[in-house]
């Protein structure tokens, strides 16, 4: 099925280079299963930024950006889908096939996995990243529905940072009564308003920056300020007893393992999402970890379910928690570079970038 798009996108070369802005005439051939859809809006993540910083490594010349929404323009034989829905879809393409996505219940782990925002200009069609006005969708890439009553800056972030965190929220044991998430970012006030909805009595959410607590309060949660780390501790354990039913730790940052053990009860969970870089070595012991019967779960991205259960919480809870503010107003796709920076300044959860044509 041949589709004929004229595509405009920001191609990132390498760290230190402006990106290169190009507006070029695609013929496509959609096979069955395949999208093509237009971007609505997208928001800049933080991996990208590290991917900017030279601090990751991507197959480069390449289109960033991974999280969007956007609408279908033109579909092969896709069950469900129609052209004019408003989408989103997995960050992650999977085989179906492999023992990742049959056996271990990790599609994204796919042993044929391609992550949109992730692959090289010349992989497939090249529209494989949402700094563009287009991207290709594959055939094994699961699609959802965006319902109405969700803004396009509320959904944006859902196929990155909150379908990870409703990931993460459902790697306890049991839905605890009393959990911490460490780091008040985008992912840690997800984390916050999950956790609210799924009924947790007492939610502390450890942050620095203090300009973030009203949001944190916003999504349910008790900002606790995290720069002198034993006060914070002791502030947590006085109203928790004997420490929390669960950590989560969503900061990315080393030295915060010792507190998040401290603040675990005996047969506690220990969720770790952030910390997904090599400056990781945790300085904890085997026997902390033994006699405290902790469990210690990974959680790296996430399945098309959590990507189901993200827009279903955003659509019974949009009227409950500000989504729209963790978002800037939307910078244009030529302005990427102005975009980029404001992301840098982390003022906002969230920098997002509009097509300017489409
Ligand atoms: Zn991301
Ligand atoms: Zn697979």
């Amino acid at each position: 099925m041949g589709t004929t798009i004229q595509a405009q996108f920001q191609v990132f070369e390498e760290t230190g280079k402006p990106f290169q802005f190009k507006n070029k005439e695609f013929q496509t051939t959609l096979g069955p299963g395949e999208a093509m859809v237009k971007i609505i809006l997208s928001t800049i993540c933080g991996s990208d930024i590290n991917t900017i910083e030279g601090k990751r490594k991507e197959d480069i010349p390449c289109i960033l950006g991974h999280e969007a929404v956007g609408e279908i323009i033109a579909i092969n034989s896709r069950e469900g889908f129609s052209l004019g829905d408003r989408v989103t879809w997995t960050i992650a393409d999977s085989c179906g096939k492999c023992p990742a996505c049959t056996e271990y219940g990790l599609p994204e782990k796919c042993y044929e996995l391609f992550k949109y925002g992730h692959g090289s200009i010349h992989n497939g069609s090249g529209l494989n990243g949402c700094y563009a006005s287009h991207i290709h969708i594959r055939k094994g890439t699961h699609m959802v529905k965006v319902p109405n009553s969700v803004s396009d800056k509320a959904a944006a972030p859902a196929n990155c940072a909150l379908a990870t965190m409703v990931n993460a929220v459902s790697q306890t044991k049991a839905i605890p009564k009393k959990a911490v998430v460490q780091g008040g970012g985008l992912l840690g006030v997800y984390a916050c308003g999950l956790l609210k909805e799924a009924g947790v009595s007492q939610i502390f959410c450890l942050e620095v920056n203090e300009n973030r607590f009203q949001l944190i309060e916003d999504f349910g949660a008790i900002p606790v300020d995290a720069k002198d780390g034993q006060k914070a501790v002791q502030f947590i354990l006085d109203r928790t007893g004997d420490g929390v039913d669960a950590v989560f730790e969503v900061a990315g940052i080393k030295e915060l393992i010792s507190q998040g053990l401290a603040l675990l009860r005996p047969g506690g969970d220990y969720i770790l999402v952030g910390l997904v870089h090599p400056d990781s070595e945790m300085g904890i012991t085997a026997e902390q970890i033994i006699r405290k019967c902790i469990r210690i779960k990974g959680v790296h991205n996430y399945a098309p379910w959590h990507l189901d259960e993200s827009i279903a919480f955003l659509e019974r809870n949009i009227g409950r928690f500000p989504f729209d503010e963790l978002v800037r107003p939307p910078f244009k796709l030529n302005e990427i570079q102005e975009a980029v920076h404001e992301a840098q300044k982390q003022k906002w959860m969230r920098v997002s970038v509009k097509p300017y044509k489409t």
